[in-house]
C-alpha cells in the first residue's frame, strides 16, 4: 500500500504538471482578439502579456509603402508545387493549409510554404491607398524558425488569368468558422502568383497577435486582379480583418531595382 502511494506521488504529480502546462498553452492560444472595439488592434497589446509586442514593438507590420529605396536585390526563387485545397475558416480569416514540398529560396535560405490566407482590405497600403484584398503566403525557415511572408495586393478588375487560378478557392469559401474543409480541386500554387516578381522588402512582424518580430516581408509590387464577384464573395465573410499600418521607424524599406 505504502509503495503504491509513492508510485502515485511519483507518477501523478508530473502528470498533473504536464496537463496543467498543456491547459495553459491551450488557454494562451485562446485569448480572444479581433478587429473591432475592445478586442481590436489598438487593444491587442493589453489583452495579454504575450501580446505586448503588438503595443511596444518597434518593427511592426503592416506599414504604408512609400519612399522605398531602389537597390539591387536578389530574386525570390519560387519552388511551388501542388497542394490539396485544404481551405478553412479559422475565425480570423480564410486560410489554405499547404501540403509539404513547396518553398522559396531567398538570400540562400530555404523557407517552406506553410499556408496562405487573406485580409480585407489590404494591410499594406501604397502611398496611403489600400487594395481590396491582400494575400499572405507564409513560409518558415525550419532551422531558425524565422518567417518570410510574400504579400500580394488583389484588386477588382478584368484579370481573367488571376480569377481562373483563384476560382477553386473563391468558389469554396467556408462561411462558417470551423467548417470542415471543402473538397475543392488541387491548386497549382505557381499559378496564384503574378508574372512579374518585383518586390518591396523590410523586416517586420506578424500582423496578428502575438505580433512576433520574426518576419522578412516580401511584398510583390505587381497587384493581381480578381473578378468583382470573387472579391465580393470574400468580403461577404470577412470585410474588416486588416490591422492598420504602423510606423516604419528606423527600418529600411527597399525595392528591387528593375
Ligand atoms: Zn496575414
Amino acid at each position: 500500500m505504502h509503495r503504491f502511494r509513492i508510485f502515485l506521488v511519483f507518477f501523478t504529480l508530473p502528470l498533473l504538471a504536464a496537463i496543467g502546462g498543456m491547459l495553459m498553452v491551450a488557454f494562451a492560444d485562446e485569448i480572444p482578439w479581433g478587429y473591432a472595439d475592445d478586442k481590436g488592434p489598438a487593444r491587442w497589446g493589453r489583452l495579454s502579456p504575450e501580446f505586448a509586442l503588438c503595443e511596444e514593438g518597434l518593427a511592426q507590420s503592416p506599414i504604408d509603402i512609400r519612399d522605398a529605396v531602389e537597390t539591387d536585390l536578389v530574386a525570390i526563387n519560387f519552388h511551388y508545387g501542388e497542394t490539396a485545397n485544404n481551405i478553412f475558416n479559422n475565425g480570423h480569416t480564410i486560410q489554405v493549409a499547404i501540403d509539404a514540398g513547396s518553398y522559396i529560396v531567398y538570400n540562400g535560405i530555404r523557407y517552406d510554404l506553410l499556408q496562405f490566407h487573406f485580409h480585407a482590405p489590404s494591410e499594406h497600403t501604397i502611398a496611403g491607398e489600400a487594395a481590396a484584398l491582400e494575400i499572405h503566403f507564409v513560409h518558415q525557415d525550419r532551422n531558425s524558425g524565422n518567417l518570410a511572408v510574400i504579400g500580394i495586393l488583389l484588386t477588382a478588375g478584368d484579370g481573367e488569368a488571376g480569377s481562373a487560378a483563384y476560382a477553386p478557392i473563391f468558389d469554396n469559401l467556408p462561411a462558417q468558422v470551423g467548417e470542415p474543409a471543402a473538397a475543392g480541386e488541387a491548386l497549382a500554387l505557381e499559378t496564384l502568383l503574378p508574372a512579374s516578381r518585383g518586390y518591396y522588402t523590410y523586416q517586420g512582424s506578424l500582423t496578428t497577435p502575438p505580433c512576433s518580430e520574426v518576419v522578412r516581408w516580401l511584398l510583390l509590387d505587381s497587384p493581381l486582379a480578381l473578378s468583382t464577384e470573387q472579391i465580393a464573395a470574400f468580403r461577404a465573410i470577412y470585410d474588416a480583418n486588416a490591422r492598420p499600418t504602423l510606423p516604419l521607424g528606423q527600418r529600411d524599406l527597399l525595392r528591387a531595382r528593375r
